[in-house]
Parts: structure tokens; sequence; C-alpha cells
């Protein structure tokens, strides 16, 4: 499950605008990626620096496209590893496409194109680097064996590993020139947290 890639396009809830500088629209990107990567799924919670080993990515890449630099839509979610190994190449857009169309991930942790375009994407993200499939052979192995226990200890861990990271960006208190999608924020994952409906994990 945690390697699964979405079955339909990525659906933006926010839509911030006016920032001058995109590292500005990180709080909202982690927010509307569910703070993993969109290319390779590793998740905060699995990094000891958490939101630290993440940044702001540009679809279309800013030497290609500086008019869309500070562009929300532009922007998406991505660990550093992943976001330096694309480098400049323009990636599928996750808004566009679902990308649990386009690859899927074995359990030996491998990641299966199974379009052109899924190839394209494994390519540009090297999706199947070495470090990666083994880190994601373990994960899988380890999420795999905690799901069978039935103990409140394997129940915590999975919290853990697949719950959503301890400090939530709370959307609310920031103030971005305009804002399209106002109504976002009340579905912010804090703001879910605040009401007792943000679930366990995800
Ligand atoms: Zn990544």
């Amino acid at each position: 499950m945690a390697f699964d890639y979405p079955q339909s396009p990525h659906h933006r809830r926010h839509a911030p605008a006016g920032y001058r500088n995109y590292q500005s629209y990180k709080p909202w990107l982690r927010d509307e990626f569910t703070f993993r990567c969109v290319y390779c799924l590793c998740r905060e919670r699995w990094f000891p620096d958490g939101d630290a080993a993440f940044g702001t990515d540009h679809l279309q890449p800013q030497a290609a496209a500086p008019d869309l630099q500070t562009q929300y839509d532009n922007l998406v979610y991505a660990c550093c590893q992943c976001n330096s190994i694309k480098g400049d190449s323009e990636v599928p857009n996750p808004c566009q496409h679902a990308f649990g169309k386009h690859v899927n991930i074995l359990n030996d942790g491998t990641a299966q194109p199974c379009s052109s375009m899924g190839t394209e994407l494994a390519e540009i993200c090297r999706l199947n680097r070495p470090r990666l499939v083994a880190f994601r052979r373990g994960m899988i192995e380890l999420l795999g064996l905690l799901g069978r226990r039935q103990s409140e200890q394997a129940r915590k861990l999975l919290q853990t590993y697949l719950g959503y990271p301890p400090s939530l960006p709370n959307l609310s208190e920031l103030r971005p020139p305009s804002n399209d999608n106002p109504e976002g924020v009340r579905r912010s994952y804090y703001a879910q947290r605040q009401r007792g409906e943000l679930p366990e994990t995800y």
C-alpha cells in the first residue's frame, strides 16, 4: 500500500499564489502531496530529518520555463534525491496523469513500468536505483510483518511508519498574497487533526 502510486490524477486542494520565492510554497506542497515524494513515494517519516530531506520541485524546469518558477501548479513535493536526479528534465505531471496506471512496485522492491510514460518516469527519476530498490524491499517486508501482527506494539510501529508527521503545517497561519481556494485550508491535515478527524495511518 505504501508504494502504490495514485490510481487517478492528483486534484489540487490548494491554490496559493503570489509568493516571490518558490520555497515559500513548501508548507502548502507538504500538505498537498501528503508529506511524501510524488516520484518515489518515500515519506517524510522515513527520513531522520523529516521534511528537511524534501524540497519544492518544478515540473517544467526553471531553465526552460522561468515564468512558471513561482506558479503553484508547476510545483510538486519531492525528496531531495529524486529532485537532484531528475535535474532539468521535464517529468510527467501527476496532476494530469495517474502514475498508478504507468508504474507498479513489485514485492521485491523494483519499479515496473507498464507504459511508455512509466518507462520515461522510471528513467528520469531512476526509480530502480539500487539503494532505493533495496530500501523499498525492506520496507515492504517490515510493513507486511507488522500488518500481520495483532499487537499494540505492531500497531504503534505502523503508526510511526505510515502515520502523518508530528509537525503538520498550520496553513491558516500562512499569508500568501492570494489564495484561490481558501476552502482547502479547512481540509488540510492540520485542520483535520484539530477536529480529531485525522486517520492514524495513510
Ligand atoms: Zn523521491
